[in-house]
């Protein structure tokens, strides 16, 4: 029994604006000059109440993805809500790794939507490949999961790409 509502189809215009408006926090976490990566999280009625930008190099911790930040911070802030926990949905500027996927899960997000897919990062950008990372898809996370969690994405990886190579073209470091 699968537990993934595997349903990319076309997103609706409320997805596609909080979609965009993560991927707009991913554009400012580089300009700030962090990861080039962002998330926002919307209630049941699709009204965006939460953004977050990753805060790796600001907090000195690599757990500090901007998708477990964000759901952590959610998760507290409706914790006697669960139900429109449930009815959440986190938009992600890039799929998810399986640290961020768990944390959403434990903070009862009941629906994911990404941008850039790992696995198109991954083959842009040799460099991730000597960083600590998983390799287990965001698919194969919520195959894992006692409660439902519908994953959508990718979309809009030619936008989502462009803004992981603008950044790391601004960071020597990153260069590859
Ligand atoms: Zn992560």
């Amino acid at each position: 029994m699968t537990h993934t509502h595997d349903t990319s189809g076309p997103l609706s215009p409320v997805d596609e604006r909080n979609l965009r408006a993560a991927m707009d926090a991913a554009r400012a976490s580089a300009l700030s000059g962090e990861g080039p990566f962002g998330a926002v999280v919307a209630g049941p009625d699709g009204v965006a109440v939460m953004t977050q930008m990753a805060e790796t190099l600001a907090m000195r911790d690599h757990t500090r993805h901007a998708e477990a930040v964000l759901a952590s911070r959610f998760c507290h802030a409706y914790y006697d809500d669960p139900a429109f926990r449930a009815g959440a949905t986190l938009y992600s500027s890039m799929e998810p790794c399986a640290m961020c996927l768990f944390t959403m899960f434990k903070a009862g997000i009941g629906r994911l939507v990404y941008g850039l897919s790992a696995e198109r990062l991954y083959s842009a950008h040799e460099i991730f490949s000597t960083w600590p990372r998983t390799t287990i898809a965001s698919r194969e996370c919520v195959r894992h999961m006692s409660t439902p969690m519908i994953v959508q994405g990718p979309y809009f990886e030619d936008e989502g790409l462009r803004i992981v190579d603008e950044s790391f073209r601004r960071c020597p470091a990153c260069r590859g």
